[in-house]
């Protein structure tokens, strides 16, 4: 890990509040056909919710978030039987539909369908920790081994023209396979609009932290909630966001982010980190967004749809270096598209698109026992009538209310300790 790290004053805070944010979350159902480390949701055989509660939740986001997009997830909101009517009501409020899949269950049939109803497109979470069947067959070792199975996955997008992203894990052990995935989604950029790097997060389950619900102190268990891990587990998860950040710039030092969302709790984190990068079809990088376009096409947007942006449904293509005049970033990006398309005139004509490339650090247990979530979270959903981070949908359902901890000194200080090593690697 290095110290090139992003700087608050060179990215644009994310305009989102609790009220008016561009994402609203579903859980259509708590079933799913495969298990995910780290993933935040138990099968408790809630099974598919009621296609009337699904459109009460929906028109409470809408009405409380004033949402952009609606992101449907789960379980494996694939399986649900009334997907097709959910995605129908949900455009049919003039609001953006992304389902989130492991893709398992998807096929032309259903890719079909939802184009029919107007869906934007999927979010696929692909990677080596999940009981997937075709993995039974052969141990994995790298999550670059899934790279041809996440093409054959943005090749079948393609066919109806859908929005393709894909999600992956990243903890200690594939940090450094960062570069080769980026590398990978570049060399196919007219297939897959961006990339998020989700860092493994968890909460420790040891002598010396305590968890309460409702004021009183309640038993916890590895594996109790999706996220809750043991201590030697836990004493592991030291990647930050920034720490990604810095492996990308190595690797790519065209790409820069452009919009943050820092934490609830601790003022140096970074929740949500996004940046644009520009690439021909030849895998050529020239720059990336900077945070004065990413300020103008929120104004903009939200001047003119009322809400906020995400998941823009067009691409952007060399157009975008008309932001030259506002912004630097751009600026540079523009010289260097110049001077090669000056060897080669030629060059002017190939397809350039921009890819998303964002990090997303999920809640992290805090020395004094607070946890720093996402401030202004955009992923939040519905239980019983109230706004909850979906991360911590579980304490909800298990507990009744989020959690609140209490953790030791000797703690706090061993994973002080952990983070300062960290940062000297
Ligand atoms: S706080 Fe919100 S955005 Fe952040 S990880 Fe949790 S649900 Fe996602």
């Amino acid at each position: 890990m290095t110290n090139t790290y992003p700087e608050k004053k060179n990215l644009y805070r994310l305009p989102y509040s609790m009220n008016d944010n561009p994402i609203g979350w579903i859980e259509a159902t708590d079933i799913c056909n495969i298990k995910c480390k780290g993933c935040y949701r138990l099968v408790m055989g809630e099974g598919h919710k009621p296609v009337q509660q699904i459109k009460d939740e929906i028109l409470f986001l809408k009405k409380w978030r004033n949402c952009d997009n609606i992101s449907l997830a789960g379980g494996e909101p694939i399986l649900h039987p009334d997907i097709k009517e959910i995605v129908s009501f949900i455009v049919g409020l003039k609001m953006k539909v992304v389902i989130l899949t492991n893709g398992l269950a998807l096929n032309d049939k259903i890719l079909k369908e939802m184009k029919e109803v107007g869906l934007l497109g999927f979010s696929f979470h692909i990677d080596i920790t999940q009981t997937r069947p075709e993995f039974k067959k052969k141990k994995l070792h790298s999550e670059l081994e899934l790279n041809d199975m996440r093409l054959g996955y943005a090749k079948m997008l393609k066919k109806y023209n859908f929005y393709s992203h894909f999600g992956i894990t990243v903890t200690p052990e594939n940090l450094h396979e960062v570069p080769e995935l980026i590398r990978w989604a570049k060399d196919n950029i007219l297939l897959i609009n961006g990339i998020s790097l989700i860092i493994y997060r968890g909460l420790p389950v040891m002598p010396g932290v305590r968890y309460f619900a409702k004021g009183e102190e309640v038993e916890m268990e590895i594996g109790k909630l999706g996220y809750t891990v043991s201590q030697e587990e836990y004493e592991k998860i030291n990647v930050r966001a920034q720490d990604v950040y810095a492996v990308i710039k190595k690797h790519f030092p065209d790409y820069e982010a452009m919009g943050y969302l820092g934490g609830t709790a601790d003022h140096t984190s970074f929740k949500w980190l996004w940046g644009s990068l520009f690439v021909n079809t030849k895998g050529k990088t020239f720059g990336a967004l900077g945070r004065k376009t990413l300020e103008l096409a929120q104004a903009v947007y939200h001047f003119t749809h009322g809400t906020y942006l995400v998941y823009p449904n067009k691409r952007i293509g060399k157009t975008v270096f008309l932001m030259s005049i506002f912004d630097p970033l751009v600026r540079k990006a523009f010289w260097k598209f110049i001077k090669y398309c000056l060897i080669n005139p030629l060059r002017f004509f190939y397809p350039m698109k921009s890819l998303g490339i964002g990090m997303v650090q999920a809640p992290d247990l805090l020395e004094n026992g607070k946890i720093d979530m996402c401030d202004d979270c955009p992923d939040m959903c519905v239980f019983e009538g109230k706004l909850v981070n979906s991360c911590r949908l579980d304490e909800c359902r298990i507990f009744g209310d989020l959690l609140t901890i209490q953790v030791e000194d000797e703690i706090a200080k061993k994973k002080r300790e952990s983070l300062q090593e960290s940062e000297m690697i």
